[in-house]
């Protein structure tokens, strides 16, 4: 990014330039991928004449002003297109931007369009989007990952040099393996999730997407912080880029524990991530084997949650105040008229299982003991980094999985065998690149920290980009 900075700096480019190059990738890497559910030419073309204008005049509001970026469809955008991937939102212009957006605006950042998701973020392909899936661009038969698939894939194919996503169980972590990108979920609470279209708010975070772990932090940095209007964000300062230093990784402590390297793991992946971890030790890094035991309960966790609250939060949508209506002589039948023809079947499934798992009867033996099982899933977490700095771990049990490959959605749900672990302890985790597979296919390799630890995160991350790649 600081190369497009500096080119719009000493006028080599201007933003109109920079966004047009952009748009034409767009346009001719679309139809094979199907990243975007929208693209908005003449909004961000307006907004980079608004960056020229500025940067003119020496007002440029940030060094990235005029710099485009693609944001996840689950994001309010004022005036543009919001779907989250649903039949149910296919016309919904939200009134106001989230948090999140007015953070890039006021850095300059033209939004370039909205980027693909399983619908509602429920999901590890878009192949449960409503407007089709997004193919993943190193080989079009396999899926992009998700639920920020749009977002990872756009990226990687260069139709934007940076995108928002959100992550409930890995849904940044996991596409931006599979893409060959860098995608971090922040400290729960680190980023304001105002406007942001909840899945499961105990476990939602947005964060970014990029190429390189330097960008991800630039575009982390201006993201992050406090937000009056959401009671979950955090009072944290907020964050600035680091210094890059090549040493500090002499004692670094790494956990590797041995439960993320058993069974069910790609032979590829486990090289990978060996490889890596033996060339940070041949770094000065330290890497002690350590146990989370816990992640043997964390897909079970995470779904009795994730479905408990994507229940709730789906109650709004019932034909009244957004979206599709199917008129009905009375209110009960259009409710649920509308909601069988809005909403697609991951969907229903989530709302179906949700609701069980609340019901007065099976509350107590589901619902309350996911809390509980969480609590413990936190405590084993915690108690890893009184022992070590960061924990490195695959990012997926497997590299990118080919289209319609997954029929059985308890295969699907076990995509996040790896990365839900920190969305339930709220601790940030970055997946970084980490080699490609024998078929060419990206492989990604998880860094977690203790809650708060980006910045470790971060200068870790960059040693694994300049080790392993
Ligand atoms: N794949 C996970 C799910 O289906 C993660 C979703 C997410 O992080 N938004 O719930």
């Amino acid at each position: 990014m600081r190369q497009l900075a500096h080119m719009l700096d000493t006028r080599q480019a201007t933003s109109r330039e920079i966004v047009t190059r952009y748009l034409e990738q767009i346009a001719q890497q679309e139809p094979q991928l199907n990243a975007f559910i929208t693209v908005d030419e003449e909004g961000a073309l307006l907004q980079a004449e608004e960056a020229d204008r500025r940067r003119a005049e020496g007002r440029a509001l940030s060094p990235w002003d005029g710099i485009p970026i693609a944001v996840k469809d689950n994001i309010s955008t004022a005036g543009l297109k919001t779907t989250c991937a649903s039949r149910f939102l296919e016309n919904y212009r939200p009134l106001f931007d989230a948090t999140v957006v007015d953070n890039l605006r006021q850095a300059g950042l033209p939004i370039i369009g909205k980027t693909n998701l399983d619908e509602f973020a429920m999901g590890s392909s878009t192949e449960y989007s409503a407007y089709g899936v997004t193919r993943n661009p190193h080989d079009l038969s396999r899926v992009s990952g998700g639920s920020s698939g749009g977002s990872a894939a756009a990226v990687a194919a260069g139709e934007a040099p940076w995108a928002l996503g959100t992550d409930t169980g890995g849904s940044i972590r996991q596409p931006a393996s599979f893409c060959g990108v860098v995608g971090l979920k922040p400290t729960y609470g680190a980023v304001s999730r105002y406007g942001v279209v909840a899945l499961a708010p105990s476990l939602d975070q947005v964060g970014p997407v990029a190429t390189t772990v330097e960008d991800t932090a630039i575009l982390f940095s201006l993201i992050a912080g406090p937000d009056r209007r959401d009671a979950s964000s955090s009072e944290a300062r907020p964050f600035q880029v680091p210094r890059w230093d090549e040493q500090f990784v002499t004692g670094l402590k790494i956990g590797v524990p041995e439960e993320f390297f058993g069974e069910g793991l790609d032979q590829e992946v486990e090289q990978a991530v060996r490889k890596c971890l033996a060339e940070l030790e041949s770094r000065g890094a330290v890497l002690v084997p350590i146990s989370l035991a816990t992640n043997e309960y964390a897909i079970d966790t995470y779904l009795t949650l994730v479905t408990a609250e994507a229940s709730s939060c789906l109650a709004r949508y019932d034909g009244v105040r957004y979206g599709t209506r199917v008129a009905a002589a009375d209110s009960n039948t259009m409710f649920s008229k509308s909601r069988a023809a809005g909403f697609g079947s991951e969907v229903k499934r989530r709302i179906m299982l949700g609701t069980y798992v609340l019901s007065a009867s099976h509350y107590e033996a589901y619902y309350e003991q996911a809390q509980k099982v969480r609590t413990l899933i936190k405590r084993d977490v915690l108690a890893s980094f009184e022992e070590v700095d960061v924990v490195i771990t695959p990012t997926t049990p497997t590299p990118a999985f080919r289209i319609g490959a997954k029929r059985n959605p308890l295969e699907m749900y076990l995509s996040d065998l790896f990365t839900a672990m920190a969305n339930l302890s709220g601790i940030p985790a970055i997946s970084v690149p980490c080699g490609k597979d024998s078929k060419g296919l990206p492989l990604g390799i998880q860094i977690m920290a203790s809650h708060f630890q980006e910045e470790l995160l971060f200068k870790v991350a960059y040693m694994v980009e300049r080790g392993c790649l």
